[in-house]
C-alpha cells in the first residue's frame, strides 16, 4: 500500500506519538530516506520518521491540476459584467511538489473554474495580466495594471476584481486609487494567505465577496479580504487607508484612521459601514499613469545617522517621505544627529519632503512642539493621519502629474483619494 502513495496524496500517517493528516510531499534532497514529509492544513510542514509502528492511509488520491481551456461562460443579460484580472501571489498559487513550496501558477480562469459560483453575481471576464509575487510589484507594473483596468471598463465591465500577492497589495490599492479617477465603479483587490488549493484556503470567500463587492451599486477603489478567522464574512477597506498588519492571519488587513467601508456577507449581502459610500455612475475612469521613481521612505530611529540624507541629494531623489515618530518628530535638539540642515539642503534642491508617523494610528501635527514647528517652517508638509505606503505613492504620483514643486507641494497637501482625515476619528484604533 505505502509503495502506491505518491506525492501530493491526502494522507494520514499514524505512529505511537500520534496521527498526523496532509499532503504527501516528495522527499528534500538533503532529508534523510526513512523521513516522509507531509504538509499539514495549516502550512506546517512536519517530518515522520518511518517505523515499525507506521501506518499511512490514503485519504485523496492527487488531482493534477487542469489544463483545460475553460468553456465559454453563458452571459445573463440581467447581470453586471466584473472582470478579474490576476497578477500572481499567494491566491494564484498551488503547491509545488518538485519543490515542497508554493509557487504562482493558477490564471484567473482556472480559479474561475474551481468555484463557478461566483457567477451568480455577475457575468465574468477573466485574464491573467501579469504573474508575480507582490514583493516584485513596482511603478511600471502599476502603470501596466492600470491600464489593464481602465481598458476592462472601456470595453463594457462594470467592476473590476484585481487578485493580487497581500504583501503589497495595500501599495497596490493606493497606486490604483491616484492613477485612476472619476472612477465611477468599483476596483477591488483582493489576495489569500493560503494557497487556493489547501484545504485552509481563504481564496474562495475573498474571491467570492469580492466579485459580489465589485457588482455592486458602490464606487471607488477598495481591498476586500476575510473580516475575521472564520469563513463568514469579508470588509471591504478604502484602497487609501489600508495596511497588511499580520504575517499569516487571515484578517492580516485592517483599515487605518478609518472604518471599514462595507462588509460583505459569505452569501453576497452587503452592507456599507460609512455614511455616503459612493455610488457608482456611469463615466469611464481618466487614466494618469506617470509616476516618479526616485522617490523614498525613510524611518527615522534613535541613533540614526544624519548623512543618510546626502544619499537621496547625491543619488537625484525628487522625493522623500519620513515616517517620523509619533506627531513627525525627528532628532532636532543634539547639533550632531540633528537631520535639520539634510532636510533643508533637499528642500532647497527641490525635493519634496513629506511627514507622516510610524505609530501609524493617529495624524502628524507640526504646531504643538517648537522643533515640528521648525520642521513645517523649512518645508516639510505635514500628511495628518494619511499611511506611509499611500504618501509613498502619492508622492511618486504628485510629482509625475505635476509641473513645478509648487503644485506637487499643493497636491500633496490636498486630499485627492480619501487618503487623509480632516479629523482623524479617534474610535478608529481597532486592531
Ligand atoms: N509574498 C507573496 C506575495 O505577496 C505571497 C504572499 C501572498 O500572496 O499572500 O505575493
Amino acid at each position: 500500500m505505502v509503495d502506491e502513495i505518491k506525492p501530493g496524496d491526502r494522507i494520514r500517517v499514524t505512529v505511537v506519538e500520534g496521527s498526523f493528516e496532509g499532503v504527501l510531499m516528495p522527499r528534500p534532497k538533503l532529508s534523510p530516506e526513512d523521513v516522509i514529509t507531509i504538509k499539514l492544513d495549516s502550512g506546517y510542514n512536519v517530518g515522520v520518521k518511518k517505523s515499525e509502528d507506521l501506518r499511512i492511509e490514503i485519504l485523496k488520491k492527487y488531482d493534477a491540476p487542469l489544463k483545460k481551456k475553460p468553456k465559454d461562460p453563458v452571459i445573463d443579460p440581467t447581470k453586471r459584467t466584473v472582470s478579474i484580472l490576476s497578477t500572481g501571489g499567494t491566491i494564484a498559487s498551488r503547491v509545488d511538489y518538485a519543490t515542497g513550496g508554493v509557487s504562482a501558477s493558477f490564471t484567473a480562469s482556472e480559479l474561475l473554474e474551481s468555484m463557478p459560483e461566483i457567477t451568480d453575481y455577475a457575468n465574468i471576464r477573466a485574464s491573467q495580466v501579469m504573474n508575480i509575487m507582490s514583493e516584485d510589484m513596482n511603478p511600471k507594473l502599476w502603470a501596466q495594471l492600470a491600464k489593464s483596468i481602465a481598458d476592462e471598463f472601456n470595453t463594457g465591465a462594470d467592476g473590476v476584481v484585481v487578485t493580487h500577492g497581500t504583501d503589497t497589495m495595500h501599495y497596490s490599492s493606493a497606486a490604483m486609487s491616484f492613477m485612476l479617477s472619476d472612477l465611477q465603479k468599483p476596483v477591488v483587490f483582493t489576495g489569500a494567505q493560503r494557497s487556493s488549493d489547501r484545504g485552509s484556503a481563504d481564496s474562495f470567500l475573498n474571491l467570492s465577496c469580492s466579485v459580489a463587492f465589485a457588482a455592486s451599486d458602490y464606487d471607488g477603489v477598495y481591498l476586500c479580504m476575510h473580516g475575521g478567522l472564520d469563513d463568514t464574512f469579508c470588509l471591504a477597506h478604502k484602497g487609501t487607508k489600508v495596511r497588511k498588519m499580520h504575517t499569516t492571519r487571515r484578517d492580516a488587513f485592517k483599515s487605518i484612521n478609518s472604518s471599514p467601508a462595507a462588509k460583505i456577507q459569505s452569501d453576497g449581502g452587503i452592507q456599507s459601514l460609512i455614511p455616503d459610500l459612493p455610488k457608482r455612475g456611469d463615466a469611464n475612469p481618466r487614466l494618469q499613469t506617470a509616476l516618479e521613481e526616485d522617490v523614498g521612505i525613510l524611518r527615522v530611529y534613535p541613533g540614526m545617522k544624519p548623512d543618510i540624507l546626502e544619499y537621496y541629494l547625491q543619488k537625484g531623489y525628487k522625493g522623500l517621505i519620513i515616517e517620523g515618530t509619533a506627531l513627525g518628530h525627528v532628532p532636532t535638539t543634539i547639533a550632531e544627529t540633528s537631520l535639520i540642515p539634510g532636510i533643508k539642503a533637499l528642500i532647497k534642491n527641490d525635493v519634496v519632503v513629506g511627514m507622516t508617523t510610524q505609530c501609524l494610528f493617529g495624524a502628524v501635527n507640526p504646531h504643538v512642539y517648537s522643533n515640528l514647528r521648525e520642521l513645517f517652517s523649512q518645508g516639510v508638509i505635514y500628511l495628518n493621519d494619511m499611511l506611509p505606503e499611500t504618501a509613498y505613492v502619492k508622492l511618486m504620483w504628485v510629482l509625475g502629474n505635476s509641473k513645478t514643486s509648487q503644485e506637487s507641494r499643493e497636491l500633496m497637501a490636498s486630499n485627492i483619494a480619501l487618503e487623509y482625515n480632516e479629523k482623524t476619528p479617534i474610535d478608529d484604533f481597532n486592531l
